[in-house]
Parts: C-alpha cells; structure tokens; sequence
C-alpha cells in the first residue's frame, strides 16, 4: 500500500529521513502517526525510527538532542521543528511485567516492529508513503481489529500496559478485541498490579473519553482488569450501569472522573481517596469534588444563584455534562445566561474586603470580620444589595450590630 497525499506533517519531516539515508542507514515514520494516517485522521506527535545508532544520528545532524538516549531516541531539531528519532531497538528480559530491563539497538526493521504491542501500532512507512506491514496490521485496520503482535499471552506478560492500551484503543478506534488477544488480557489481568498507576491512569482516560466506551468497558469487565485498577474492585456495578446509557459520550478527564464518582454516591472525602489513589493532580480532585455535589443539586432542582457563584463555570458546565448524560441537564445556553447574570463572578469583584472595613468601621481582624464579609458576599450575589461601597458599609454596619 502507498499513502499519496501525505499530510503536511510528513512532507515537512521528509527532509530529515532523507538525511538519515544518505548517511547509509534506514529510516521509517513509524507508530501511530502511521496508523492514523492509514485511518485519514488527524495525525499528532510524528515518530521517526531508524537503523542508526544514536551516535550515528548525532553526527548527521547539526542540532540534536539527548532525550532519551538511554532508550535510544534523540531529538532533531529542524527547521524550528522537533523530531524525536529512534533507534530500531528490542526489549529484553521483563522481570516485573512492566519495563524492559534493558533495550538493545539493532540494525533490523522488523525486530523493532516486533516488539511493538498491537498489529495496528506496528506499521512502518517510507517517505514515499509505502507502508511496510510485516504483522497484517493493514487487515486488522480495515477489519477494525486490536490485536497483539505476536504471541498475546506473552506479550502481555512482559508489559501488562499493554492490556489498557488493547481496551483504551478498542474504545478510541471503535474497534474489537480479536478474540486470543481477549482470552490472554483474561488470563493476565492480575498483571496490571504491577503497572504504575500513572501509565494506567493515562490508559483509563482515552478509553473513558474515546469513541466507543461502552464495548471497551465491557471488556475491561470481562477480562477483570477493572479489578487490578486502584480502588475499581467494588465497582463492577457502576461500570455496568455506565453501560446501560444509551449516549456515553464524554468529553473530558472531570466530566469521567465526576461521572464514576456520582454513580457511586461519593461523599467528598470518597472523591478524595479515589482521586488520590489514581494519583491525581489537585486541580483535578477539587475540579471533581465540586462539580459532583452539584450534579446532586441539579438532579434535586436545588440549583441557586448562590451554587453557580460559588462552582464557577467550568464546574458547572462538567457537572452539567454529567447531568446530561444521565437524562437531567440543563439546557447549555440557560446554564450560560444564568450564570452571566450573576451580579459578581468572585469576591474580588465587591466594593469593599476586610481592609475597607476595619479603616472604616475600625473593625480588627478577625473570625467575625469573616463572617460580615461572607455574608455580604452572599447578599451581593443573591442581589439583595448592590454592589455599591456606600451601600456595602452600611450593611456591613449593620450586620456588626446585629452581631454584638
Ligand atoms: P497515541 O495516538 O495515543 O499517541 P500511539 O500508538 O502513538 O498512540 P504511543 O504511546 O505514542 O502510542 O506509542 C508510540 C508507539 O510505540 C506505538 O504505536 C507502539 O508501536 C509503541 N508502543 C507504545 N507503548 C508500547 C508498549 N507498552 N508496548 C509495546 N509497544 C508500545
Ligand atoms: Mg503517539
């Protein structure tokens, strides 16, 4: 097969092939960026592989650099454009079923493609647009099949990350798990337990957020793999009620997170662990926190001007997805209006703060300064007052009163 109309991407790239080759050695794109392109999408990140040697890569090019020379790639920079060259390598002696011990480069296209986990990420192609397909990665692209290169079973067993990837891109290319490949992710799941949880966090996600989630996570079930997830062994119930809405399409990593998390009821400290446990970022686990309550309060109708204040929009609009995948949203442009007719959008926003008042009401600071402020704040907000300073200090002023 030979791709014409290659996508600029490549074209732009071919330069730096051509330089490899004329130092006497190969040079292939290879991984996704080829599978995608055989697909007509839209490629990302362009992966150049190459016989070679790092050294040797080194000398052909005026500006390299030392990336990840250990595992063999170096990155080109050309033309303002960055390009990250890969030894052809394989990977021997697994002993923890999730890095190679060591890789050793080799000169040969295929034991590089070998090595590779899927047939459909196993492809290679020349400048030219000629694909090279020593695994039937070709067929398996057409016939939308996930299948290991190789012997699944072991392939499985020296890196156990190969089993999300086979679940994440069976739901991100709407495709099925070719059925040995299915019966060893099966036989293996146990496996994961030894995967770091970042790279199976990073898994986890595309597979949520991909095109066809619902086939994915049923044989993310089947397989048991859910069950060597952190924190996912009891949670077999809530993936099963995640299959039975009719459009499971989400859109982002808190809109997924929030999703799992109200189905299962999560107080916020139950977001909290579940999030840590996956090793989250902050933002992330406040993110989640948040807009789970709210998915709560829009179900009950308990929705205010208080609570949009208080989430702010993006919040709001994750919990609002949410809510509309579960059959209760609201309608987008109602969500937007509503919240730009908030009179304030953050506290900063009032005329007056702790400072105004303690120089003008010779208040000190303090827990009760706190209190009159928040509930002016909430007074602002719910439009009881304008937000005027004159007509802040005096209700401000009032509010002491009433609190000696
Ligand atoms: P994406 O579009 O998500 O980047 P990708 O296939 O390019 O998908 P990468 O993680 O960028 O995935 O990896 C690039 C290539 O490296 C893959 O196409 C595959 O050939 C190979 N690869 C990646 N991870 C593994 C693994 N765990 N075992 C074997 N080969 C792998
Ligand atoms: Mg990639």
């Amino acid at each position: 097969m030979i791709v014409t109309n290659l996508p600029a991407e490549f074209e732009e790239a071919k330069e730096v092939l051509g330089a490899i080759q004329q130092a006497g050695f190969e040079a292939y794109f290879v991984g996704g960026s080829v599978r995608d392109t055989v697909l007509k999408f839209k490629i990302h990140d362009v992966d150049i592989a190459t016989s070679a040697y790092p050294s040797e890569v080194k000398k052909i090019f005026k500006k390299t650099v030392d990336t990840g020379i250990e595992h063999g790639t170096v990155t080109v920079l050309d033309h303002g454009r960055a390009y990250e060259i890969t030894t052809f390598r394989t990977e021997s002696t697994y002993q923890d079923f999730r890095r190679p011990d060591h890789v050793e480069f080799v000169r040969s296209l295929k034991e590089d493609l070998k090595r590779r986990d899927l047939t459909i990420n196993a492809l290679a192609m020349r400048p030219d647009g000629e694909i090279i397909d020593l695994f039937n990665g070709l067929r398996d692209l057409k016939e939308g099949n996930i299948r290991a290169v190789g012997i699944a079973e072991k392939r499985f067993h020296e890196d156990a990350l190969r089993m999300m990837r086979a679940v994440r891109f069976a739901s991100q290319l709407d495709f099925a798990i070719e059925k040995n490949t299915l019966e060893a992710i099966r036989h293996n799941a146990r496996l994961l337990q030894n995967v770091a949880v970042e790279r199976i966090h990073v898994e986890w996600i595309k597979l949520l957020l991909g095109k066809n989630p619902k086939t994915a996570l049923k044989d993310f079930l089947v397989t048991d793999l859910y069950r060597y997830c952190p924190l996912f062994a009891d949670k077999k119930a809530i993936f099963e009620k995640m299959l039975t809405f009719e459009n499971l399409q989400i859109g982002s990593e808190d809109a997924a997170w929030t999703l799992l998390c109200y189905l299962s009821n999560f107080s916020s400290s139950a977001v909290k662990k579940m999030l840590r446990a996956w090793k989250s970022s902050n933002d992330l686990i406040d993110n989640v926190t948040i807009a789970t309550g709210v998915v709560d309060l829009i179900e009950q109708q308990k929705m205010n001007t208080w609570i949009y204040y208080k989430s702010g929009f993006h919040r709001l609009e994750i919990a609002n997805e949410v809510a509309t995948i579960l059959g209760f949203g609201i309608d987008h442009a109602v969500l937007k209006e509503n919240y730009a007719a908030l009179p304030i959008k953050n506290k900063h926003e009032m005329k007056i703060n702790g400072g105004t008042l303690i120089k003008n009401l010779r208040i000190k600071p303090g827990p009760q300064l706190g209190r009159v402020l928040t509930e002016i704040e909430h007074m602002v907000v719910t439009g009881k007052l304008e937000n005027q300073t004159a007509v802040l200090l005096k209700a401000a002023k009032k509010q002491f009163e009433m609190e000696e």
